[in-house]
């Protein structure tokens, strides 16, 4: 948090320097982003991500597109306009957020990212990736989460929609929305994503999109087993 002096923003653990939430999905075959929030560049510097073949998107808000710009080195690194998945809600906010990248009128010369709008209709595959979106509400606006084989990412969520409990069984892992311990209107609290995870039953789980009210260890020591706060730069097998 700018300008915060709390436990957090001052703590010298790395796990509690945060970045916008994002993920990295990657098969033998495809290379998959969810999201490209305003830390792209900073990300993918940091992990050295080299090729994207599509990025997914959940939802449309700032911290999760505003890195749409820097897709401009993927599409010379992969010579092609970028494939960009996400619900009629998302592509038009990419459309009128980013109004310059789809005008005809803008001037030519700055470099304007490449971008394949794809709307998600059901389940897709992208190279060998298989990928099961997932409906949930974000306050009062339906959202995505995805589905890749047993790993699911919901993250921007303050409920499940209906559909989405029978397309979560049989999960490895799941990584939720938790954004701090008091209620908030549009993203689950800690004890509102524990109970959550509690029903839908993966083997692990990681809590994701905290803000600083959450410190990386001292939240982990009070969560029950196989529950904990993701991290930046943490990896699945
Ligand atoms: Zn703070
Ligand atoms: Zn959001
Ligand atoms: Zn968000």
């Amino acid at each position: 948090m700018i300008a915060c002096d709390c436990a957090t923003c001052r703590s010298t653990d790395p796990r509690d320097t945060r970045l916008r939430p994002s993920i990295y999905v990657e098969t033998a075959d495809t290379k998959v982003l969810v999201d490209a929030g305003p830390d792209l560049r900073a990300q993918a510097l940091h992990h050295d991500i080299r090729r994207v073949d599509a990025i997914l998107f959940t939802h449309g808000h700032a911290d999760h597109i505003f890195g749409i710009d820097d897709v401009r080195r993927f599409n010379s690194l992969m010579k092609r306009p970028m494939p960009c998945y996400g619900d009629a809600q998302t592509l038009a906010d990419i459309r009128r957020t980013f109004h310059y990248v789809f005008d005809p009128g803008t001037h030519k010369g700055g470099g304007l990212p490449s971008l394949q709008l794809l709307l998600v209709e059901g389940p897709l595959r992208i190279g060998d990736l298989d990928v099961q979106p997932i409906p949930l509400w974000h306050g009062d606006r339906p959202i995505l989460g995805f589905r890749f084989d047993r790993f699911a990412y919901l993250t921007d969520c303050n409920r499940l929609a209906d559909e989405a409990w029978g397309l979560l069984e049989g999960l490895d892992v799941v990584v939720l929305d938790a954004l701090r311990d008091t209620p908030h209107p549009t993203h689950f609290s800690l004890d509102e994503a524990v109970e959550v995870a509690r029903r839908i039953r993966a083997r692990r789980t990681f809590f994701t999109h905290m803000c600083h009210h959450l410190q990386h260890e001292s939240t982990n020591a009070r969560l029950p087993a196989g529950m904990s706060l993701a991290y930046d730069g943490l990896v699945l097998e």
